[in-house]
């Protein structure tokens, strides 16, 4: 697959060497080509003529590390997120939606094939997927779509049926991402288009420009700073941090979603604009979330089997086709976003697809949906139903935290000590009534865990799952230097 170098024309774009009204540095939201600027979060719709299209296209936009109660439309505290929001009344909410692992590739890999990891074969970062599956661009370019994917993280997997790509490595990445995706929407805006586009912003470091520095509290004296090593420095430290620390870094991270969201409001407006915003079905997800010290002081997503990195937010809006401020509270996952893209545009979903077309419930009907699967890799499996989280991990597997780069000044025997996620060989939580899964009750509930060891048997029996299926043989063999690297530096433990 080619990946197109338009980048440096991009930076130009950005940095305001060719008018668009930004600035470059970061500090400066990207503006519209009118001088317009900040897009109104409240403008549904605008005067500029619709052109007839009768078809539907389709705009994809993922979130990396975007948890979904951090948003103000999942009843967040602080209004987070305006334009997503806005999105969100415009169409359908979904309320309990589940990625199958907390790492960027395996998810996303399964939001395009609608399959399980196991069965995809990308158990974790910087694994390939093979030609066998359908991903939902190949599915889509068979039905007479263009496919564009822009994407600020896990470029290099190797996406089957866009016929441009663009990874974004850069930074200000998401504003790169965003002059990138208007420039195809402008030259694509009278063809069937499937556009993919991956944001980073909420991903760790967290150093938002100060305009979204909103959530904060402006007299914060301490020294701690969203960066990777701070936070590895903080995650295993004797001491931990104090209310005030945690308070600050919560504050960044949420000031870099309501970055990325500004992103998705000017996204927003380039549809209206080109008159696509009727007929272009927007679904806006994540690929996991983010554990903020709610479990083992841990500040990153990848060693995480819980809530906070596991429920994402997923909105669905296409006029006339989604009722507005539609909410489903049903139990689903990233692995039933492809089948419900499909069923929304009625394309046949594919018969290797694992998960399942939730289209009806989005018009009041009932779809007949299972658990929540996932997996650490080969190594825990766990099930999130309507009442519980239960995860099973008979290997005693503990995952690293923090990664070489980051533990410098600290002996092997401190490591081996504080390093690893220090999960049960059984957990339970009564997520229900515990939804941040403080209290751990597997103790107490045989019979629960009974039923849900049921489930795990039923999963694994049907997909062919196994403890140690040789994980760590494929990454040792599979991944290159490069993506490694690329991987560590966004704090991944390989
Ligand atoms: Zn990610």
């Amino acid at each position: 697959m080619r990946i197109t170098s338009i980048v440096p024309l991009l930076i130009l774009l950005a940095c305001g060497l060719i008018p668009l009204g930004s600035g470059c540095g970061g500090e400066t939201a990207p503006s519209t080509e009118t001088a317009s600027a900040r897009p109104s979060p409240d403008s549904a719709s605008n005067d500029a003529p619709q052109p007839a299209r009768d078809w539907t296209n389709v705009l994809l936009i993922s979130v990396d590390t975007m948890r979904a109660d951090h948003l103000s439309c999942y009843g967040y505290k602080h209004k987070t997120s305006p334009y997503i929001d806005t999105i969100a009344t415009e169409g359908a909410i979904y309320e309990r939606v589940y990625a199958p692992k907390s790492s960027t590739w395996p998810a996303l890999a399964t939001l395009h094939t609608s399959l399980y990891p196991v069965t995809h074969g990308v158990r974790n970062n910087g694994l390939r997927l093979d030609n066998t599956p359908d991903t939902l661009a190949e599915v889509l370019s068979g039905e007479g779509y263009t496919c564009g994917a822009i994407l600020t993280n896990a470029a290099a997997q190797n996406w089957e049926g866009f016929s441009y790509k663009e990874g974004v490595r850069e930074e200000p990445a998401d504003k790169i991402a965003t002059v990138t995706a208007r420039t195809w929407l402008r030259e694509k805006q009278d063809e069937k288009f499937f556009l993919w586009v991956h944001y980073i912003a909420p991903h760790s470091p967290w150093a938002p420009p100060e305009k979204h520095r909103l959530f904060g509290d402006p007299t914060y004296s301490g020294t701690l700073t969203g960066g990777q090593d701070d936070m590895a420095a903080a995650m295993l430290s004797e001491q931990g941090i104090n209310d005030a620390d945690l308070a600050h870094i919560i504050s960044l991270y949420d000031g870099e979603i309501n970055l990325t969201d500004m992103m998705i409001g000017i996204l927003m407006e380039s549809l209206r604009e080109l008159g696509l915003d009727q007929n272009t079905l927007v679904v806006i997800t994540a690929d996991h979330g983010e554990e903020l010290y709610e479990h083992y002081r841990f500040l990153h997503h990848q060693a995480s089997v819980y809530e906070g990195t596991l429920r994402v937010p997923l909105i669905y809006r296409l006029p006339g086709k989604i009722p507005a401020g539609k909410s489903v509270p049903d139990l689903c996952g990233l692995i039933d976003v492809a089948p419900t893209i499909l069923g929304i545009l009625d394309v046949p979903v594919p018969a290797s697809y694992q998960g399942v077309n939730t289209e009806p419930l989005m018009r009041g009907e009932t779809v007949a949906l299972g658990p929540a699967f996932g997996e650490w890799r080969d190594k825990i499996l766990f099930v999130r139903t309507n009442e519980y989280r239960y995860i099973y991990n008979p290997l005693n597997y503990h995952p690293p935290m923090v990664n070489n780069q980051r533990l410098a000044g600290l002996t092997d025997a401190e490591l081996a000590k504080r390093n690893g996620m220090p999960i049960k060989e059984q957990e339970l939580y009564k997520v229900s009534e515990d939804p941040y899964e403080q209290k751990e009750i597997a103790a107490d509930n045989e019979e629960a865990i009974t039923a849900l060891r049921a489930l795990l048997d039923g999963y694994m029996s049907q997909y062919s799952w196994k403890f140690n299926d040789a994980t760590d043989n494929r990454m040792k063999q599979e991944i290159d230097p490069q993506t490694r690297q690329e991987l560590e530096n966004l704090g991944y433990v390989m």
